[in-house]
């Protein structure tokens, strides 16, 4: 899951990149609301966390924006207006939640969890396919009720391919969901994933789409 914090104190946007890391967030960091505004229009991120109060333009601003532009990125916002006006004109904007500040990184976490459950049209927290199940917030997968290892990377494509079933990824997507812009990425880094996810889940499972990337078949198999 990759998201874009906006948040301009330095301190703060420390401590969530740090706790949303920690939850398994590929998180990119940007403290103004024109670098937001950019960073939403040019990339492809799952989720966004957006401060409210930020410098060159504010994050009612910027969520306005987005959506004008037509794209239904999930946002929570950040606000330390704590006035029910500010909230309600954040909704109105365009938002899908909001946390008032100060907050508690677990429900920060948890709030985006949902949010992904709820764009993926899912009411349980975990992801099902086939004889699999992905637990978003407990960071594991097991199949037919046995922990399947998988590295921390392994695991986030294949949240990615599960919160995408039937859909395929291209490998850019793919590999946005899986590094933030200050790592390198290797060449092959996806097909390397994808070769150790097939040998640890089956050969089967993950379908490759010539010229286009990867995706997990809509009634794929029979478990
Ligand atoms: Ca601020």
């Amino acid at each position: 899951m990759r998201v874009l914090l906006v948040e301009d104190d330095a301190l703060l946007g420390d401590g969530v990149r740090a706790g949303l890391t920690q939850h398994g967030y590929t998180v990119d960091w940007v403290r103004d609301g024109v670098a937001a505004e950019l960073a939403l229009r040019d990339e492809d991120f799952d989720l966004a966390v957006l401060d409210l109060g930020l410098p060159r333009q504010d994050g009612l601003a910027v969520l306005r924006k987005l959506r004008a532009a037509g794209k239904d990125t999930p946002v929570l916002i950040l606000t330390a207006r704590d006035t029910v006006a500010d909230r309600v004109a954040g909704l109105d904007a365009g938002a899908d939640d909001y946390l008032i500040k100060p907050f508690d990184l677990d429900e920060l976490s948890a709030r985006l969890r949902a949010l992904t459950r709820r764009r993926a049209g899912r009411t349980s927290s975990v992801i099902r396919y086939q004889d699999l199940e992905l637990d978003p917030a407990a960071r594991s997968l097991t199949q037919s009720g046995q922990a399947v290892i998988l590295t921390a990377r392994e695991l986030a494509i294949f949240e990615a391919l599960m919160n995408n079933i039937g859909r395929a990824l291209s490998k850019e997507r793919l590999e946005e969901a899986l590094y933030g812009w200050d790592e390198g990425v290797e060449s092959n880094a996806i097909e390397v994933h994808i070769h150790h996810l097939r040998k640890k889940l089956g050969k089967e499972r993950i379908k490759t789409v010539r010229g286009i990337g990867y995706l997990l078949p809509k009634n794929g198999g029979s478990f």
